[in-house]
């Protein structure tokens, strides 16, 4: 049994089978926790006013976005999906940020999650 303790709340997890239990810190190097993971992205998108994400498609149809871990998660209020100029299927997604404003991005093409989003002026 492996385990680690967290760079930033100092718990200590151990790993699951996969290994999964943490992740690595982009800048540090470090491990984090998906807890901790939460509360850092959930800061930056505060601060940046921008994030790449992962598109989640729900099983009621609804489209949510999340961090790596998913242990951020936030339902998306609004969805449109049309076609762009090179027949690529492109998903537009709204949702309330952490910060109370609303957020929007869109996805192009079906063979991956990533999403970039951001702050628009939007309140909600
Ligand atoms: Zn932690």
């Amino acid at each position: 049994m492996s385990w680690e303790r967290c760079t930033l709340c100092l718990s200590t997890k151990v790993l699951n089978k996969q290994g999964t239990a943490y992740m690595e810190y982009m800048k540090g190097r470090l491990p984090v926790c998906y807890d901790c993971c939460a509360i850092t992205d959930r800061r930056d998108m505060i601060l940046d006013g921008k994030a790449t994400m992962y598109l989640n498609w729900n099983g009621d149809g609804t489209k949510s976005v999340s961090n790596w871990p998913c242990s951020l998660k936030i339902r998306c209020f609004s969805q449109s999906t049309s076609r762009n100029n090179w027949n690529c299927e492109r998903t537009d997604v709204w949702f309330t940020g952490p910060d109370g404003h609303v957020w929007w991005g869109f996805h192009v093409g079906g063979s991956h999650q990533l999403i970039n989003v951001r702050r628009i002026k939007e309140i909600v």
